[in-house]
């Protein structure tokens, strides 16, 4: 993986010097989101902690895609090299680049590197390569000019836009705009980036794309129910075998699959493979071929998994790095709360172990104070029955929880019932004495009260 370096810089508009984490070889195969970075124009971007301007760090680039056999140099006009530098910093970085070779993968288009003039020059190559035709670019800028006509729309107005630009409504469409949020995100610009956010809710009500989005969606879910039950009922102590035969009865249905993937990932491990290659060895020669293809399907699929797994833990450390940068944290978490889940809260709680284990106080303080808003900010958040349900079970003694009980169980109605006992199926699994009888007092108390 091509190395993070660290820098001093002094910011463009407030001169205040701060440091910048940068890179000077981007590998499309090893690190994709850097190649996305670059294309987007972030790579090497840091905002000034101190005015929160974007300030991008100029520095000689090798930028290599050796499933392209893409070798491309940059060296920023701005740096003023010597020629003589800069074939020095090139031939440096190249030779990083084929040192890391696994043996064997050295190809003559190594010897000749590409020269790019300016980074849109870059960026021109590598879309290129990809197969991307200045068609393709225009399309993509007229998708950016109509979402900033929609951003710059009233209400009224943007209803009538959306159901005219119907037909440009696409999977592209959305992308774009979600790749937008984030640059607005990142350039600290909440107001934009949330109003990017109501627009697009509104494009998944009205045009026929988000439609068929949420039915897709709605079908999707259903599945993952279905197979939810049918896991469900295997039991908690099913083996491989069973799993096994679970998979095959779901062989010619992806989305069964796929979703059984997603629920069960631990099990199809290394063994879970080879036991099947056994059962592959053994069914009759007909039914060979099907299982093979299962076998390929289900390989894909975990690695797919893996993947996601990986994209949501680095969105988390991006939205993480976001709130950390910014002047304001309590804005751009109140903005990002839908974002904040399970995998956001694991990230956030490993960078305050990290940074305690680094006897790194401040930002351990920092990182703290940012889990203790948003702990706060969730709480809020909630139905009121769960803050009641909450404040009983973090009562210091019994009989503060039963005065509580006392004082306030008759200000709710029969939703709190069903808060405590869905509050009790949680718990049931966390084997807590303690806490389920707290709850089974709440319980009856709650009952006894709303009669
Ligand atoms: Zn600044």
């Amino acid at each position: 993986m091509p190395k993070m370096l660290q820098a001093t810089i002094p910011c463009i508009q407030c001169r205040q010097p701060f440091r910048v984490n940068f890179q000077n070889v981007v590998d499309a195969k090893q690190d994709p989101q850097a190649k996305m970075r670059l294309l987007t124009g972030q790579l090497n971007m840091a905002q000034c902690p101190n005015c929160g301007a974007p300030n991008t760090m100029l520095t000689p680039l090798v930028y290599h895609d050796p499933t392209k056999e893409l070798l491309i140099t940059y060296v920023p006009m701005e740096l003023n090299l010597s020629k003589e530098a800069q074939e020095k910093a090139i031939g440096d970085l190249v030779k990083s680049v084929t040192s890391e070779l696994p043996q064997g993968a050295f190809k003559a288009y190594l010897l000749q590197p590409r020269q790019a003039l300016t980074m849109q020059g870059l960026i021109d190559q590598i879309l290129q390569a990809d197969g991307v035709t200045p068609e393709m670019m225009e399309a993509q800028r007229s998708r950016v000019r109509l979402i900033e006509t929609m951003l710059e729309a009233s209400d009224e107005e943007l209803e009538s836009i959306i159901r005219q630009n119907d037909a440009q409504i696409d999977t592209q469409f959305m992308q774009t705009m979600s790749l937008l949020a984030q640059r607005m995100l990142q350039e600290g610009r909440q107001g934009l980036a949330e109003r990017l956010v109501q627009v697009q809710n509104r494009i998944v009500e009205l045009s026929s794309f988000g439609k068929e989005l949420v039915e897709r969606a709605r079908v999707q879910e259903e599945v993952i129910q279905q197979v939810a039950d049918e896991v469900n009922a295997l039991g908690e102590n099913a083996d491989r075998p069973e799993f096994m035969d679970l998979a095959i009865r779901y062989a010619d249905d992806d989305a069964r699959l796929q979703a059984l993937v997603g629920l069960a990932r631990p099990v199809f491990d290394y063994q879970f493979f080879q036991e099947l290659q056994g059962r592959i060895g053994q069914v009759a020669a007909a039914e060979r071929p099907k299982l093979e293809a299962l076998r390929e399907k289900l390989l894909e699929l975990t690695a797919l998994a893996d993947q996601q797994t990986r994209a949501a833990l680095q969105d988390a450390a991006a939205l993480l790095q976001a709130i950390v940068n910014s002047p304001n944290p309590q804005d751009v978490i109140e903005a990002n709360l839908p974002l904040i889940d399970v995998t956001f809260m694991q990230v956030l709680s490993a960078n305050i172990q990290e940074a305690e284990r680094r006897g790194d106080a401040r930002t351990g303080e920092r990182l703290k104070t940012i889990y203790n808003q948003i702990v706060g900010l969730l709480q809020a958040n909630m139905p009121p029955e769960l803050q009641f349900i909450n404040e009983v079970l973090s009562a210091q003694t019994p009989e503060e929880a039963r005065m509580l009980i006392a004082q306030r169980v008759r200000d709710f109605d029969g939703h709190l019932l069903e808060a405590i006992d869905a509050v009790e199926d949680q718990v049931a699994e966390q084997n807590d004495p303690a806490l389920t009888e707290r709850l089974n007092l709440l319980r009856e108390e709650a009952a006894q009260a709303l009669g």
